[in-house]
């Protein structure tokens, strides 16, 4: 049997956790659940003065929300910078790679000579050979150098588990830097060193990275290790079709969760970018993710991020999530929003969870759910404008109308067969179908038109506060000198 995969999500955290680095965390996560490999955390702060703390922090959080749990210890790259030199000049010492005391300045010399000739720069190695008294010379005057890989003749490919075989010539490549002249690693050895010491066997990471993995191709090579598998995944583009960015709106995934997207919609979400487990399947949750992820269903062309498939998708993910984890999802929602407190909850579990089972049907975004939840939890919602336009035309009319469904429902049981038996009758009285009774009502009841059943509504905001809402609605429209 074959060793589980490795995979590992390595951030810079040079910001929050945007929607593409969640994608390449989510497939690698999928994957080793899938396989019952490992998913490592490496947050890649190499870069000391772009990385913060707090990027490292939005970035744990971001996973967190998602509910991409990470195995094992989280790897910081910068405590590895040792280990980093040490293959540098192992390299050194092996011939593949060599130091080069080519001062900043020269180098932009050449590049601006270059430039002015209409040529692209390359790093010409015969510039670097020194005769060993030079360059002992230069390492007894303490000059500064970086060290240079020695690019070797040839081809470098492989096969990506997404495109398939991708190869390189060599010639296309600089002899790049590895380390710079202050001992600091350049990503593609500090990368190289780090996946070799955590045995990452897949390396799977936006295609942004293609004209890097040649490079690190012959690093692993030239350092002895086996190679991993690549898997380049393509890009997250605007609904343009640029690029997705910050023009696009929120691209941190955690404001996501602020405009009310469930993190199992999100990862389903996320999943569809660049994968598809075939057929016409879309809403999954997560285990049905873990069960359908495939690398064959991987895919190569670039996918466009739909907001409003997004929302459709989280309507679906609140109608099917089960109940008791949507309550819990949702309870720091309604509290921020003012409607409720854990106690006052607890004391009507029931009622509020026979509530969520009617609204949760109606809303697309949890956003949406909280405000549709106000009129049960608190009286002082607001007459829609449009609703009042639309279903209270005739003021008077109405409020005699609202009146009468007030007398009768204030004689009679406060049950579903007896208000409508009442209500229907009514209706007959006075010419009128039942939906021109209802649509007022709703309104009365809860300042909008589009509500669950009426009935359904009543019970759930109880007698006592319905009569009192038919009856402010009734002065409302009677006092109203509009
Ligand atoms: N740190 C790199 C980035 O944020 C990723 C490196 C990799 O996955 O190899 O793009």
């Amino acid at each position: 049997m074959s060793t589980p995969p490795r995979l590992r999500f390595a951030p810079s955290p040079t910001g929050y956790l945007h929607v593409g680095g969640a994608r390449t965390a989510l497939f690698n996560w999928l994957y080793a659940r899938k396989t019952g490999g490992k998913f490592l955390l490496r947050i890649e702060d190499t870069d000391r003065a772009r990385s913060t703390d707090e990027s490292t922090r939005a970035i744990f959080d971001g996973l967190i929300w998602l509910g991409l749990d990470w195995d094992e210890e989280v790897t910081f790259q910068g405590a590895n910078v040792e280990r980093h030199q040490r293959d540098a000049h192992h390299l050194l010492e092996s011939g593949a790679a060599y130091r080069d005391f080519t001062t900043a300045e020269e180098l932009d010399r050449l590049r601006q000579d270059a430039e002015s000739r209409g040529e692209q720069f390359r790093f010409d190695r015969r510039m670097a050979e020194l005769s060993p008294a030079e360059l002992q010379a230069r390492l007894n005057r303490g000059d500064p150098y970086t060290i240079r890989f020695r690019v070797p003749d040839g081809v470098t490919g492989w096969d990506d588990l997404v495109h398939g075989p991708i190869a390189f010539p060599n010639k296309d490549l600089d002899d790049f830097i590895i380390l710079r002249s202050d001992g600091t690693p350049i990503y593609n050895l500090a990368v190289v060193s780090d996946d070799i010491a955590m045995a990452i066997t897949l390396v799977m990471r936006g295609d942004d990275h293609i004209s890097n993995t040649p490079k690190q191709i012959l690093l692993y090579q030239a350092l002895g290790a086996a190679l991993p598998t690549f898997a380049h995944l393509p890009m997250i583009l605007g609904g343009d079709g640029k690029k997705l960015s910050k023009r696009h709106g929120a691209t941190a995934v955690g404001d996501y969760g602020t405009l009310g997207i469930l993190p199992d919609a999100m990862c389903n979400f996320l999943a569809l970018l660049g994968w598809s487990p075939g057929g016409d399947r879309e809403v999954m949750t997560r285990a049905e993710l873990i069960e359908y992820f495939s690398a064959e269903g991987l895919l190569k062309k670039a996918s466009v991020f739909d907001t409003k498939k997004l929302e459709w998708m989280n309507g679906q993910h609140l109608a099917q999530s089960p109940i008791g984890s949507l309550d819990a999802y949702l309870r720091p929602f309604l509290e921020r929003a003012g409607l409720t407190t854990p106690e006052a909850l607890a004391q009507r579990r029931d009622w509020w969870l026979r509530l969520l089972e009617l609204l949760r049907v109606r809303a697309r975004t949890v956003n949406e759910l909280v405000d549709q939840c106000r009129p049960y939890f608190l009286d002082d919602f607001a007459y829609d404008a449009d609703a009042v336009a639309k279903q209270w035309k005739d003021r008077f009319a109405t409020a005699d109308l609202l009146q009468a469904v007030r007398d009768r429902l204030a004689g009679g049981a406060w049950e579903a067969g007896a208000m409508e038996e009442s209500l229907r009758a009514l209706g007959e009285s006075r010419g009128i179908g039942v939906g021109k009774i209802f649509q007022p009502m709703r309104v009365a009841l809860t300042g909008v038109a589009a509500t669950p059943g009426i009935f359904d509504v009543l019970l759930a905001i109880g007698r006592d506060r319905s009569l009192a809402r038919l009856d402010a609605a009734v002065a409302h429209l009677t006092a109203s000198t509009g």
